[in-house]
């Protein structure tokens, strides 16, 4: 038996707990390992809460990042006591997950622990700070360069929206902050926005053109937001859409791609392939200053977990949340 946050659904209904877990939930796989650390994404939010279709087999342990030890292994890739990072791939949703003392994956699906990062950093980081990367070599790769003007990071007390912005500021962007809290503007301008914007700006029914402003973006918010960046995107700008906070819609119009060559890059960090993970995570130990880990993290026990997502779904959290899964 091993402790974690199990879902179950039945004539009982849908319900998620702390518990004793049984090895039999395990699924197959060819590495079993001691988890050490998880986080708490919005996705994992969805599933503890129920609030979103996430989980696709019951029972089932949530969490879609891990940092452990591995236990057992009939890998060449990874033997017993290698630290291992898992991100995606569909674990905590169809595959039993992080948020537990113990898992077991395939081992094509895990990374080697980055050795800049402690097992804690790098789940600070987790799928949130690895997507918001992602997202800054597609600009990158579009030939978005700094000298060029503003990049608008949306979302941006959010886990993805808070790394999107220290990464481009350390980079040398100047980066607008679009939030609905305001107030944190002290913690945004410390992570490396020069301005805030209210997100209301950009949440709202707007015109297929607007003036424009931004070089590229980070959208984490999908919806009437996304449709607006575009719309005020500068001509040949990119913009990387990686969220949905707002809502999985898009009304836009094709006037900011056909009349002013914007780019919308889609950007999906669970099913990408193993090169471009490390390439994203050799770039984040390259560009991130580890004090970034406090200002942006908190560290919160499984029980904790329980009531955290409900603060998440409410959009009361700021930055990133690791579980120590043994706290
Ligand atoms: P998060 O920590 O919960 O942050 C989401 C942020 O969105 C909130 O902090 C809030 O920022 C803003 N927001 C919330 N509700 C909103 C609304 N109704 N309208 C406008 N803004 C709203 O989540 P996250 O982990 O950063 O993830 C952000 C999004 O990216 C989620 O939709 C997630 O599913 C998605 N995601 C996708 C991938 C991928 O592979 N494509 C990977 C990771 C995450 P402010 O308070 O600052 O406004």
């Amino acid at each position: 038996m091993f402790q974690g946050i199990l879902i179950e659904k039945d004539e009982q209904g849908y319900r998620a707990a702390v518990k004793d877990i049984d090895e039999s939930v395990l699924p197959e796989g060819d590495v079993t390992i001691n988890v050490s650390h998880s986080t708490l994404n919005y996705k994992d939010a969805l599933a503890i809460t129920g609030k979103g279709r996430i989980i696709r087999s019951f029972p089932m342990v949530p969490g879609i990042d891990l940092v452990g030890t591995v236990e057992q292994s009939d890998s060449d890739k990874f033997k017993v006591g290698d630290q291992v990072l898992l991100n995606g791939f569909g674990v905590g949703e169809a595959h039993s997950g992080g948020l537990a003392q113990k898992a077991r994956l395939k081992s094509e699906w895990l990374i080697p622990l980055p050795k800049a990062f402690s097992p804690r950093q790098a789940m600070s980081i987790g799928t949130a700070g690895y997507t918001a990367m992602l997202c800054v070599l597609a600009l990158e790769k579009n030939g978005v360069t700094p000298d060029k003007g503003e990049i608008l990071v949306t979302g941006a007390n959010g886990g993805v929206g808070s790394f999107a912005i220290a990464i481009l500021a350390k980079l040398g962007y100047t980066v607008v902050a679009s939030t609905g809290r305001v107030n944190e503007a002290e913690y945004l301008k410390k992570l490396g926005a020069s301005e805030i914007i209210d997100r209301a700006t950009l949440s709202e029914p707007g015109r297929p053109l607007a003036k424009e402003r931004w070089t590229g973006a980070v959208d984490t918010v999908g919806s009437h937001t996304l449709a607006n960046v575009c719309a005020s995107t500068k001509y040949g700008g990119t913009v990387t859409a990686c969220g949905l906070a707002q809502g999985m819609d898009l009304p836009a119009s094709v006037a900011p791609f056909i009349l002013r060559g914007v780019t919308l890059t889609g950007i999906d960090s669970v099913m990408r392939p193993t090169a471009d993970r490390l390439e994203a995570w050799e770039r984040l130990a390259e560009v991130l200053d580890p004090s970034v880990f406090d200002d942006i993290s908190t560290e919160i026990s499984l029980t904790e977990a329980m009531t955290v997502a409900e603060d998440l779904i409410s959009g009361k959290v700021r930055g990133r949340v690791v579980v120590n899964i043994n706290k």
